[in-house]
């Protein structure tokens, strides 16, 4: 492209140089009617002037007409905002400088090694200039959750794993008042829940898990699914270890559906821990089978609290299954501690051997305490949020080490009360992992909080093709922040902390952060939505495309 206009420029003939002076003096902004005539009379004036002047348009035209003065031209127009000397990093082209980012209209629309100028100009100097965070799993959609998130850096929080039902309202509910973008996936638990007239808040507690549902209860739960992906559903969620009746017959139906609408499934497995039959091995051959066999995608969330001390050979299967041309992903959170409500199937009968967990592992989150039988059996049946200490440390260092391990929180805050992945995990990725540990690399940790859970949806969402990436074009949700201090300080006593470090976040070219601190008034975030009618893909074809991104 810069060879093209270089050899055109060669070519100008005297004056097309003159009018390119005067458009380089006037600025090329200029445009219409009112900015033409301008350039008209400047070349008349130039044209009357002396001899003498014409010696040093000589001089001007036997200057290299270069690219870089092609660039110089383009930056004497204006953007909206300037972030200026970053180290802007991408982790699609894995460019690693100190650059200018130039953005208009809620785009990137300049990246150079040249300053800019803009209407608002933000000195990074010192600073990683990032694409946002993308949060694949985010229970907490809304406004205490989405500011913990951008102090956090994520410009993109996705509710994948629960999901939602019905899908219209959800996004309703969420148009025109949201800080950061939102998306869901239409969620098994809540339809199921739904349908089988479950009392359960949030996760199912009685009807859905206790019995099995009908053959006209089944057909129900999957008419509500297809009506949640005609609404622009981003994919298809399952919780299966919360509905445990649920029966494998109806999980692959559902994924042959999945591949028909061409979406990808995102799966709580069936089964955590090692203990044989319901280990979550075999409950990664479930659906890794379902997936080979229907053609659809897959992403196995949390991959840790499932698989605890065979997370190793999970990630082999995940990782040897996606060398085989099979579209399945994984993620994990940067914690050594799980958390979900008491009263739900994860703590039936055997809770202590599966997850190699005693009472004292469990810490209640509304006081704080550890747990014993007593408390365990009269917080049961109350029901509530508890926090499980059972990831152990190698566990959590060896997936957020892994590049292909994506992170995302699975955070939840409410009154300031949860675990403290819903406000630091991607801090805590660059502080502890990067920085203090230096288990991988900056670039890598970028890659797996944006890159890649922007490809992981953008074969069913092609808006997330102008996501997770720093380059002109895409959108203008990006993460400033200092590697050098960046860091979570939420924890499990005081989980309501903004992460530090994050210095400026934007979503769609507009600042929610801003020197550290919240920007009050701007709701910039918006849907992230599959299009309507988006035409099914052979099943086939999607398996061969998707070998290129596993090489
Ligand atoms: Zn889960």
């Amino acid at each position: 492209m810069a060879e093209t206009k270089h050899s055109l420029l060669r070519a100008l003939t005297l004056t097309d140089a003159i009018a390119l002076v005067a458009d380089r003096m006037i600025g090329t902004g200029a445009r219409g009617t009112m900015l033409l005539s301008l350039r008209q009379k400047f070349l008349l004036n130039f044209m009357q002037t002396s001899c003498a002047l014409l010696a040093g348009l000589a001089i001007v035209l036997t200057l290299p007409v270069t690219p870089a003065s092609v660039a110089d031209a383009q930056n004497a127009t204006e953007f909206d905002i300037v972030l200026a000397n970053g180290r802007v990093m991408d982790p699609e082209s894995n460019l690693d400088a100190i650059r200018h980012v130039g953005i208009r209209n809620g785009k990137i629309a300049a990246v150079s090694s040249q300053p800019l100028r803009g209407r608002t100009v933000v000195d990074a100097k010192g600073l990683v200039v990032a694409p946002g965070f993308i949060d694949l799993h985010s229970h907490g959609q809304d406004d205490e959750n989405y500011r913990f998130k951008a102090r956090d850096g994520v410009t993109t929080a996705l509710e994948m794993e629960v999901g939602a039902s019905p899908v219209a309202a959800w996004y309703a509910q969420r148009e025109g008042k949201s800080l950061v973008n939102f998306g869901a996936t239409v969620g098994h638990i809540p339809v199921k829940m739904a349908v089988m007239k479950d009392t359960g808040r949030f996760l199912p507690r009685d009807n859905a898990t206790n019995r099995r549902a009908t053959p006209d209860e089944v057909r129900q739960v999957a008419d509500l699914i297809k009506q949640g992906l005609d609404e622009g559903a981003l994919g298809i969620g399952f919780g299966i270890n919360y509905v445990p009746t649920t029966t494998r017959s109806e999980v692959f139906d559902l994924f042959a559906l999945a591949a028909e609408r061409g979406v990808a499934n995102y799966v709580h497995l069936r089964h955590a821990g090692a203990v044989e039959p319901g280990s979550a091995i075999g409950a990664l051959q479930e659906v890794l089978a379902d997936a080979v066999s229907t053609g659809a995608s897959l992403h196995v969330v949390h991959i840790t609290s499932m698989c605890l001390r065979q997370t190793a050979t999970c990630l082999n299967m995940i990782e040897g299954a996606a060398r085989r041309g099979l579209d399945v992903t994984t993620e994990a959170y940067p914690y050594t501690a799980t958390q979900t409500r008491l009263e739900s199937a994860i703590y039936d009968e055997g809770w202590q051997e599966r997850f190699g967990m005693t009472f004292k592992d469990l810490q209640w989150v509304t006081t704080g305490e550890r747990l014993t039988a007593e408390t365990f059996a009269r917080y049961r049946k109350e029901g509530g949020s508890v926090i499980g200490h059972s990831i152990p440390e190698e566990i959590s260092r060896l997936a957020a080490a892994n590049p292909r391990v994506i992170v995302a929180s699975d955070g939840l805050i409410e009154n300031r009360q949860g675990h403290p992945r819903g406000a630091g995990s991607f801090a805590r990725v660059l502080g502890i992992y990067v920085r203090q540990q230096q288990a991988l690399s900056l670039m890598d940790a970028l890659r797996k909080m944006s890159l890649l859970p922007a490809q992981r949806l953008e074969k069913a969402v092609p808006a997330m093709r102008a996501k997770g990436r720093l380059k002109v074009g895409a959108d203008a949700d990006i993460t400033i922040f200092d590697p050098a201090t960046v860091i979570d300080r939420a924890t499990f006593e005081q989980p309501a902390q903004y992460s530090e470090g994050i210095r400026h976040v934007l979503v769609g070219g507009v600042f929610v952060v801003r020197d550290e601190k919240i920007v009050e008034d701007a709701r910039p975030g918006r849907d992230v939505r599959r299009p309507r009618g988006s035409p099914p893909q052979p099943a086939r074809e999607r398996i061969q495309s998707n070998r290129l991104h596993h090489p």
